[in-house]
């Protein structure tokens, strides 16, 4: 199995499904040809030439309805400059199998592969389909993948449950025990051009209609503006069961009230970090700006690009006037490039405590928590259709190896893998036999 296991994600990772271009073909290619060896039917969907997708199932007894098993085929660019190894080598270093895609997603999607090929191999009666979905685009949105599939095809795609990327396990940072995640929503994105004309000039004479100035003005008076904590259901229950294992949450988890929450982690420093503030609040993030191409010369327009991602349950047009009142110059204009509001399923489900059970028997004495991503991803055109979907990736990752995805040196421990995958087959079967 360890073998075979390594084998196949780093002949995964070989194919460069860097996105863009994409040319996810050559992985539903490589998907196609194994499912065939099993004999496992499936079935190919081309969006545009190059951008493929793939869905092979199992047939269960049709009393519920189908789970998915969802994961990307497509990954971001590397630089190859930058790493210390191939990003496409797929080498085995020190015990690591490295490469773009070995956290992001391709490693999830073997688990997948594995689990559907174990629970065919063993002859597991199901009492509902198994879908093993491997798709394009992801890394751009989505359109020629997640997005295309269940506009033109909605009828393969309807489930009862989506599993998908998002949930890792991490050693806790204050205990030392393993706080395994399931991510039962995400952030939604709000990118924002602003964009504003000016009155060009020399630089030696500088006048009060100088549209960069203005501009740096304005994204200033938002930048400035601290935007307020607002715990959302999935963030409470998060720290709650962190609570058991932190002594520092100890008064929240004996009274569960917001505010002694937010003043344990104000106090504490933890709101400084960066991963907890974005749980807990709307983000903005200034990321590119462009103006003037001379240093003499008053530039005639300035352009600002700004990230900011909305918590669930907040809204979008309120957000949008917040902003507008922020920067307070009428003669800006707010274009939004990508507008989503967050998303969430609800945790409260014999499904999520089936997968929390199983994760507590595998690893005992961890913490399994919710989690809300801060990054989007696929699960949410699935939550759009009102199809329940989470997050969970059961493999162990170092926090300093997080940052490699869509970082650099990006890689995951064969013994990561090969647990994984075991515990993974063993939630499948648990939520389908
Ligand atoms: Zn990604």
């Amino acid at each position: 199995m360890t073998q075979r296991a390594v084998e196949l994600l780093s002949n995964y990772i070989k194919l460069d499904t860097t996105n863009p271009p994409g040319n996810e073909y050559l992985a539903a290619e490589f998907f196609a040809r194994i499912l065939e060896t099993h004999g496992v039917p499936f079935k190919t969907y081309q969006s545009k030439p190059g951008r493929a997708s793939i869905r092979a199932v199992i047939q269960g007894s049709g009393q519920k309805k189908p789970l998915i098993m969802l994961h990307h085929m497509d990954v971001v660019p590397a630089n190859g400059d930058e790493w210390s190894f191939d990003p496409f080598g797929g080498e085995i270093i020190h015990g690591f199998i490295c490469g773009r895609g070995a956290l992001d997603t391709k490693s999830l999607g073997i688990i997948q592969l594995l689990a559907l090929l174990e629970i065919k191999k063993r002859g597991i009666k199901l009492h509902r389909d198994l879908i093993f979905l491997a798709t394009a685009d992801e890394e751009s949105g989505g359109d020629c993948g997640v997005e295309y599939l269940l506009r033109e095809y909605p009828d393969d795609f309807q489930a009862d449950l989506v599993l998908n990327e998002g949930g890792y396990l991490v050693k806790d940072i204050s205990s030392n025990s393993l706080v395994a995640m399931i991510s039962p929503g995400e952030k939604g994105p709000c990118w924002l051009k602003l964009s504003r004309k000016g009155m060009t000039g020399h630089g030696s004479t500088p006048h009060s209609q100088n549209c960069l100035e203005k501009m740096t003005r304005a994204v200033n008076r938002l930048l400035n503006y601290e935007v307020p904590l607002k715990l959302t259901p999935i963030a409470a229950e998060y720290f709650k069961k962190l609570a058991r294992s932190w002594d520092l949450l100890k008064p929240y988890a004996d009274d569960g009230r917001e505010d002694t929450l937010l003043k344990l982690l104000a106090d504490n420093g933890l709101l400084s970090m960066p991963q907890i503030s974005a749980m807990l609040r709307n983000t903005i993030s200034l990321n590119m700006l462009k103006s003037g191409d001379r240093v003499n010369v008053i530039p005639s327009s300035a352009e600002a690009l700004i990230d900011t991602r909305l918590l669930p349950g907040q809204d979008l047009q309120k957000w949008l006037h917040f902003i507008k009142t922020q920067l307070a110059d009428d003669e800006i204009q707010v274009e939004t490039v990508l507008g989503n509001e967050g998303n969430a399923s609800d945790m409260y489900t014999e499904s999520y405590n089936l997968i929390e059970k199983a994760l507590l028997d595998h690893y005992p004495g961890a913490v399994v928590a919710p989690y809300l991503m801060t990054g989007t991803t696929d699960s949410r055109f699935f939550r759009e259709k009102n199809m329940l979907a989470y997050g969970l990736c059961p493999v162990e990752v170092p926090p300093d190896d997080m940052k490699s995805i869509h970082g650099i040196d990006e890689k995951l421990s064969i013994d990561s893998l090969i647990k994984g995958i075991e515990v993974y087959t063993d939630i499948i079967r648990r939520l389908c036999a």
